[in-house]
């Protein structure tokens, strides 16, 4: 750290496995001025692990605006500031965003100590195409918004990357399989932690897995849904005689079901066009 300019470092951190720090992690907490932490009785026990003496203060997403504007109001010349997480990469899912937003009016410089990340780790091994991505984060809480957020993701052709708790994974789950169809989906549980789980199959498989506990409902979760690459590989010639001959034995409604599990076609775009057959 010889530059002589103001430097906010983002600093990655841990997401289970504490030997997962890199060593200029080390350096760079033990050597600013402060830490900028989400929760500071939370990265006290980090920093002691590492053995840093330096100073913790709170920004969190309920102080950050106000906060950030006054550090950076005070920050002196040749001072530095380090920002960490409760886990993983600061500003993803978690706060700093308008921290480093406002550093470069203050004419600060950021620079990244990168590390571990809950999203990636999980993408990396989810056996899903990772030339293109996209992250969400986490959905909302309820069934309604919840689906209309998926809704506006259904024709995304790139990899689906989610962040989820135990008490929604399975309402989650579950509006994925009804908004985006069965899709392949890799569900990364506890990463680098003791009880570490990543389970590969359909959507409909992993409801499955859930209610009968393979895959228990404890601890944090990533979900990596595949993009919407399937519609495109089937003609719609193929689809109108799929949906037709299924009308002709079922309801509108579970035929564009069966449809869906056939195609991998969002059951809800099936349920439109059936109708539409029908008439
Ligand atoms: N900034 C963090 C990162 O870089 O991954 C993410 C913070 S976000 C508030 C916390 C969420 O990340 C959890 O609810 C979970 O979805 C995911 N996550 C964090 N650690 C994880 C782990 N060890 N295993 C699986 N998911 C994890």
């Amino acid at each position: 750290m010889q530059d002589s300019s103001k430097t906010l470092y983002i600093v990655a951190t841990p997401i289970g496995n504490l030997s997962d720090i890199s060593k200029r992690a080390i350096e760079v907490l033990s050597e600013v001025d402060l830490i900028l932490a989400e929760d500071t009785r939370h990265s006290k026990r980090l920093l002691e692990h590492i053995g840093s003496n330096v100073r913790l203060i709170a920004l969190h997403d309920h102080n950050e605006k106000e906060k950030a504007e006054q550090l950076l109001k005070e920050m002196e010349p040749a001072k530095s500031y380090a920002l960490i997480s409760d886990a993983g990469t600061p500003l993803i899912s978690d706060p700093g965003y308008h921290l480093v937003n406002l550093a470069y009016s203050y004419g600060v410089k950021v620079s990244p100590v990168p590390g571990a990340c809950a999203a990636i780790a999980a993408l990396s091994c989810s056996g899903i195409a990772t030339n293109s991505f996209y992250f969400h984060g986490f959905l909302p809480a309820t069934n309604s918004s919840r689906e209309k957020e998926l809704s506006l993701l259904q024709d995304n052709t790139s990899t689906l990357i989610f962040y989820e708790a135990p008490h929604r994974i399975l309402n989650s789950i579950h509006s994925m399989f009804s908004v985006l169809g069965n899709r392949q989906v890799s569900i990364a549980r506890e990463i680098t932690k003791q009880y570490e789980q990543i389970v590969s199959c359909s959507l409909e498989e992993a409801l499955d897995k859930l209610n009968n506990e393979v895959i228990p409902i404890k601890g944090e979760f990533v979900v990596i849904v595949s993009g919407n690459v399937e519609t495109k590989s089937i003609e719609e010639a193929e689809l109108e005689k799929i949906l037709t001959a299924l009308l002709e034995e079922l309801p509108v409604k579970k035929a564009a079901s069966v449809a869906s599990k056939i195609t991998g076609i969002n059951k809800n775009q099936l349920y439109t066009k059936a109708l539409e057959l029908k008439q």
